[in-house]
């Protein structure tokens, strides 16, 4: 019983903390760095971004609404100077006309936040569509923090077993 209040809670805190943010009002707070580019549809300079190299795997976030919008497993090297994404996860991602006539943008689907710009194909991968984001607009989420926690369940259910079999064995070891 105990284990599983443990687990209830486990779940409960980890949608807490990745819960999208639906209410305008409640956005996270940006830096002036963020808005220029979530906001005024800026660009961070090419080369610099956070998440340019990151390899870990997990799920990329929307910096402002927390909602999820690529995973790991898309992310691939174009050597363009932005962290590129060849899907996104289904529904999570807007595609619109950039204001240049040429381009086309690519905007949060739940807050509008914009990401960058997609480009179609370049021949960079099978999917032939390069995701080109700011790792400015995005907040990473690594899996290994899932994982732990389940490792723990695990060990914790293991451990409990444990004390159920020596139990048993004392209670063997009693009737004799
Ligand atoms: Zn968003």
């Amino acid at each position: 019983m105990r284990i599983f209040i443990f687990i209830l809670f486990l779940v409960f805190f980890q949608n807490l903390k990745s819960q999208v943010i639906m209410d305008s009002t409640k956005y996270n707070k940006l830096t002036k760095e963020e808005e220029a580019v979530i906001v005024h549809k800026g660009t961070e300079f090419p080369g610099t971004g956070k998440y340019l190299k990151n390899k870990k795997k997990g799920t990329y976030i929307c910096k402002r609404c927390n909602a999820p919008l690529y995973k790991s497993e898309s992310k691939f090297d174009s050597h363009c100077g932005w962290p590129s994404f060849d899907d996104e996860i289904k529904n999570a991602v807007l595609r619109i006309p950039d204001i240049d006539g040429r381009r086309t943008e690519i905007i949060c689907n739940n807050c509008k936040a914009h990401l960058g710009h997609v480009f179609l194909n370049e021949g960079f991968t099978r999917k032939n569509i390069r995701h080109c984001v700011n790792s400015i607009s995005l907040v990473f989420v690594e899996d290994d923090k899932k994982n732990d926690r389940k490792s723990k369940e695990t060990k914790n259910k293991k451990s409990e077993q444990k004390r159920v079999e020596i139990k048993n064995d004392t209670k063997r070891e009693q009737d004799k």
